[in-house]
């Protein structure tokens, strides 16, 4: 007898009709001799109509208060499911998240699951009942109701997955699987038969609203198999699991992030630590940073730029505001129109020419980018709100999306993999964690083969960057971490990107000829160090970073290119700081190391 849980999101139960088809699916499931876990979202769009009510007595609602206010969202529906089915037959038992023993920590509005007890649910599912849980909500430890983040009804479903040891988490939406893009966005888009964990939490992350990307963090530390599809029909969906769908392309999805906000913080005095203070005090208000860039110094003073999800626009702008003063910066600027478009694929990691051909479709539209940085497995462009969707597009053709890629990788279960090993492996680091939510890392790595170049005071114009990489693809050459941030002087834009060392005297001479042609400057380490901590889910535990500048700040060691991706952060140090900065993390991070 297998154990499911199947989650339905808000329009898969906007009405009464659709609560008894979804009621359908779970008895079909137990008729097949299975036990059935049901999570339930808010009925269609009532959250926000619950946040609208809210706002219209006051624009910042206590946080605690909004809690017990959206939760009772997924209460209502959690209870005519129940009814639902009952009323077909089939006995059912509706609980909270608290009635559960869903435990989080205490930060409203985006709690982190702590504990679960499967008790009282094992005990339904043995009495022959299917349980409903309410999704996105749980308890904290003075019997508060938190509630997880938008779309935190995943997350509930893998974690509850997770927990009973299920079989497969289900999530019914109203879409039938992963798209290689948003469909309502881009048409063409493709249904993928299978995405990797990494991978679907990269996109999650980056704006591929079809997961919460917290759920993935959980099913790839849990190991569970996920399958989207469709509520409307009983075909078969997109499994998320161990492999990707192919290797031999580098690019798997692409995603939109619309609502985005840039900070530069201008003139920072150019010491150790003084990047880990903006970072830690932003990560204190739970506010996730991405495409963090940091020119490299001039003069002791450099420019910071980072974005933050456009709705933390104002808290972060407060915060960069006093930080940019006790620092002494000379003074930060800000973009709230600006939007992410972001590449995703395992493939890309050995393959050249990947980012020349995503910039050059986005100038190809005329767009200018405003930001690029890069991980191992991505590549995000910041660009106008307005030509977030042209850009989008772009990329999605230029990268042949719409194709099924020709080549597929084998299934983790026909690949040979000793999964009682890996079981082990899983269980003994899980053992370890205090929290089911808490962070793991896998590796801290130490990386001696790279140099760094810089471009300084580039034209900021549509183009460049893609101009630049193609000359640098033209002569083979794999680029690695790529940094483009926004000059405080105007129209100018500052680039940074690590080369293997191999590939000196081709990239030397060639900087020769674009310092000329572009009139800029160009500065280059030969011998750099790249240190990067990877794990899984380290962009949205907002902590990680800082406790990575921090450490190697308490070391006297200063970072000059900053690159995060869920599955790692890297740095860029001197040499000569390598070996005591690698160090130093592995000290740091022993305790979650798996
Ligand atoms: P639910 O209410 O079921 O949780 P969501 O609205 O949260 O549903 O997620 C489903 C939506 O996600 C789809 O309607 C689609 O517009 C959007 N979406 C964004 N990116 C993707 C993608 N890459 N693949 C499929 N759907 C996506
Ligand atoms: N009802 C919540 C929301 O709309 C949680 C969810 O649907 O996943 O964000
Ligand atoms: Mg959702």
């Amino acid at each position: 007898m297998a154990l499911i849980v199947q989650k339905f999101g808000g329009t898969s139960v906007a009405d009464t009709q659709k609560i008894l088809s979804a009621a359908r699916k779970a008895i079909r499931e137990t008729k097949k001799g299975n036990q059935v876990v049901m999570v339930v979202s808010a009925m269609g769009k009532n959250t926000d109509h619950l946040i609208d009510l809210a706002k219209s007595i006051t624009e910042h609602p206590n946080s605690r208060e909004m809690d017990m206010l959206l939760s009772t969202g997924e209460q209502v529906t959690v209870a005519l499911m129940a009814i639902a089915l009952q009323t077909l037959g089939h006995e059912a038992v509706s609980f909270t998240g608290a009635q559960i023993g869903i435990r989080t920590d205490n930060t409203f509005n985006k709690a982190r699951i702590k504990t679960i007890s499967t008790k009282r649910m094992r005990e339904a599912l043995d009495s022959g009942k299917i349980v409903i849980a309410a999704g996105f909500q749980g308890i904290d430890d003075d019997f508060n109701i938190t509630t997880l983040g938008r779309g935190g009804s995943d997350t509930t479903a893998v974690a509850l997955a997770a927990a009973l040891g299920a079989d497969c988490c289900d999530i019914y939406t109203d879409v039938d699987g992963v798209y290689t893009t948003d469909p309502r966005i881009v048409p063409e888009a493709r249904r993928v038969e299978r995405i990797s964990y990494d991978e679907m939490l990269e996109l999650a992350s980056l704006g591929a609203g079809v997961m919460h990307s917290r759920s993935i963090e959980f099913a790839k530390k849990f190991d569970v198999p996920v399958q989207v599809r469709s509520s409307f029909s009983d075909n078969p969906g997109t499994i998320i699991g161990p492999d990707p769908e192919s290797d031999q392309v580098p690019v798997c999805g692409v995603a939109l992030s619309k609502n985005e906000a840039r900070f530069t913080v201008i003139g920072v005095p150019d010491r150790p630590g003084v990047a880990m203070n903006l970072f830690s005090r932003i990560a204190e208000a739970k506010i996730p940073t991405d495409m963090i860039a940091q020119n490299v110094s001039n003069q002791g003073k450099t420019d910071i730029s980072f974005t933050v999800p456009g709705d933390e626009f104002e808290t972060a702008q407060e915060i960069v505001r006093q930080v940019s003063e006790e620092i002494g910066a000379d003074g930060y600027q800000s973009n709230s129109a600006v939007s992410k478009v972001s590449i995703v694929g395992l493939g890309m990691a050995h393959q050249s020419g990947v980012a020349q051909r995503m910039f050059e479709a986005v100038a190809a539209k005329g767009i200018n980018i405003h930001m690029i940085t890069t991980s191992d497995i991505k590549i995000s462009a910041l660009v106008s709100r307005e030509d977030g969707v042209a850009a989008i597009r772009a990329v999605h053709e230029a990268f042949q999306l719409s194709e099924v890629p020709a080549a597929s990788v084998k299934a983790a279960s026909e690949s040979g993999k000793n999964r009682e090993e890996k079981d082990l492996v899983s269980a003994q680091f899980i053992s370890r964690l205090n929290g089911m939510e808490d962070i793991l890392i896998e590796q801290v790595g130490c990386d001696e083969t790279q140099m760094r170049f810089t471009f300084a005071d580039l034209p900021d114009r549509p183009g460049l960057a893609a101009a630049l990489f193609k000359r640098m693809a033209s002569k083979n050459v794999n680029v690695d971490m790529i940094v483009q941030s926004v000059g405080h002087h105007d129209n100018l834009a500052d680039l940074s990107f690590t080369v293997p060392r191999c590939a000196a005297d081709s990239v030397e001479l060639l900087a020769k000829e674009l310092t000329a042609e572009f009139g800029c400057q160009c500065k280059s380490n030969p011998a750099a160090t790249k240190l990067t901590v990877c794990g899984t889910g380290l962009r949205s535990h907002t902590g990680l970073a800082c406790r990575m500048f921090k450490t190697l700040s308490e070391g006297g060691i200063n970072v000059s290119i900053i690159c995060t991706s869920e599955r790692n952060i890297s740095v860029i140090v001197r040499e000569t700081d390598g070996k005591n900065g690698h160090d130093r993390l592995l000290a740091e991070f022993a305790d979650e190391m798996m």
